[in-house]
């Protein structure tokens, strides 16, 4: 069972191309921000506990992230492999990740350096919100404009969309989240893709890497 782990700032493009990966190799996907975001929607306590946290920018607990990310990680759940896009964040999440099954770990980091790239990515994003298929209003609109291509679901902005809750998304990206890149590359599994082209170009190198 191959373990892929996507790694990169906010707007970086880890939900899209995990999401191609997921159907092109039959791997599982596991977003925590999607997991997340479900807590949030369908009111639990969990979700009560996180909706300001991450409408501010800011990490949810390790433990609370961890737990939700253990109870994916099964061998029932997955076969062939699976792709974990927006974990881990810390080196905490780091160090139980590698403590879960995998035989074998390719880490890919999705590397974009200018921050006005990133930043209108986020700003111009949608979401669909029945299948969670990513849009962008620039680069990659829908047929029909507020209406999922996929499924016909509902296109949405994330709530943390904002200007003000995407400085802080890059601000604990870059001091929390980038040092760990430093953990895969001691293990050894660490591939760096540029991330600034196009999205075809993006899966390509990916390809070449996973082959
Ligand atoms: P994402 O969809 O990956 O951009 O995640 C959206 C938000 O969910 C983040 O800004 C955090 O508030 C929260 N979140 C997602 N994954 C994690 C994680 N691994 N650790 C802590 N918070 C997370």
């Amino acid at each position: 069972m191959l373990r892929i782990i996507l790694f990169g700032a906010p707007g970086a493009g880890k939900g899209t191309i995990s999401g191609i990966l997921e159907k092109k190799y039959n791997y599982k996907k596991i977003s925590t921000g999607d997991l997340i975001r479900d807590e949030v929607r369908s009111n639990s306590i969990i979700g009560e506990k996180v909706r300001s946290v991450i409408d501010k920018g800011e990490l949810v607990s390790d433990d609370i992230i961890i737990e939700i990310v253990k109870k994916r990680i099964t061998s029932e759940y997955i076969s062939e492999g699976y792709i974990m896009d927006g974990f881990p964040r810390t080196i905490i999440q780091a160090k139980e990740l590698s403590k879960m099954v995998a035989d074998r770990e390719v880490a890919i980091y999705l590397k974009v350096e200018d921050e006005k790239v990133i930043i209108n990515r986020l700003l111009s994003r949608v979401i669909c919100n029945n299948c969670g298929a990513i849009f962008n209003a620039k680069n990659k609109p829908p047929k029909k404009e507020g209406i999922c291509d996929i499924c016909g679901g509902i296109l949405e902005k994330r709530t943390d969309d904002n200007e003000g809750a995407i400085r802080e998304r890059l601000r604990v990206y870059r001091e929390i989240t980038e040092p760990i890149i430093n953990y895969y590359e001691d293990k050894g599994v660490l591939n760096r893709v540029d991330a600034s082209i196009s999205v075809r170009e993006v899966l390509k190198k990916i390809g070449e890497i996973l082959n």
